[in-house]
């Protein structure tokens, strides 16, 4: 069970106060359970914002630099406690973030150890969607069977599959792609948490659903996947700066 220390009690308490002066329980409450991408091993968001003592040890032991602390703009009671971002590397599940937590906000065992989110496609970011040739996402996938090809040989993420480790984001070339068209912000594939609604899109999301389904808590949260297996266990560390860019 995950301790509640109490400099994260008092963290999210302070936090939580000030948000119920302006906004009511219901405020602090969603705040609290905003959902993110968390490293391996967090309990739900709540839990997480409650036990994390902000030391940021996490983000130093990441051979990869993919945490980054939740800013302040995104909320204010999990403000500070750790988030996964894929623009420069992935998770491979090192588990080096779990060993330097001192308080098991992150921690082995449970569903969520190897289990960070899921990969969502966003058609109108995809260029497979508007033309053909563009597998890298489904080439780079570490898990067999977390990605397949439709009949246009489009993406389609398999839920069961995949772990959201990153891998498919992080190489996404459609940015550069589609340097023309500067309306078109996102990658053409991107890890969510699988308690936003976003997680629950059947097959693809647009940039438009992607914005409002992200951190929009559904009433259930997708079942962690069962059946994709990564390559790297959480005990087969490797060496820092693989791929790194
Ligand atoms: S398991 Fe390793 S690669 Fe993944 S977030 Fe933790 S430290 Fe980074
Ligand atoms: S790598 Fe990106 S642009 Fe290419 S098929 Fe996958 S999601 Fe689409
Ligand atoms: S998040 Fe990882 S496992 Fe899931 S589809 Fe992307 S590369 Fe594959």
């Amino acid at each position: 069970m995950t301790d509640i220390t109490r400099r994260g009690f008092l963290a999210a308490g302070v936090a939580s106060a000030a948000l119920v002066g302006v906004g009511g329980f219901g405020a602090a409450t969603g705040q609290a359970d905003r959902p993110f991408v968390r490293p391996p091993g967090a309990e739900s968001n709540a839990r997480l914002a409650a036990s994390c003592n902000r030391c940021q040890r996490c983000l130093q032991a990441c051979p990869y630099g993919i945490i980054t602390p939740v800013p302040l703009s995104e909320s204010l009671v999990a403000y500070g406690t750790p988030l996964l971002a894929f623009e420069h590397g992935y998770c491979d599940f090192c588990m080096q973030c779990v060993d330097a937590c001192p308080t098991d906000a992150l921690s082995y065992g449970g569903p969520r150890e190897r289990d960070l989110g899921v990969a969502v496609v966003v058609k109108d970011a995809c260029v497979a969607w508007d033309w053909s040739g563009c597998t890298v996402c489904k080439d780079e996938c570490p898990v067999e069977g977390a990605i397949t090809l439709d009949d246009h040989d489009r993406p389609v993420v398999h839920p069961d599959f995949c772990d959201g480790c990153g891998r498919c984001e992080q190489v996404c070339p459609s940015a550069s792609l589609r340097a023309y068209d500067s309306s078109v912000q996102n990658k053409g594939i991107v890890v969510v948490s699988r308690a936003c609604a976003s997680a629950h899109a059947a097959r693809s999301v647009t940039s438009e659903e992607l914005g409002t389904g992200r951190y929009e808590r559904a009433s259930e949260a997708l079942a962690p996947h069962s059946q994709g297996v990564h390559p790297n266990g959480p005990h087969d560390k490797k060496e820092a700066g693989h791929e790194n860019a």
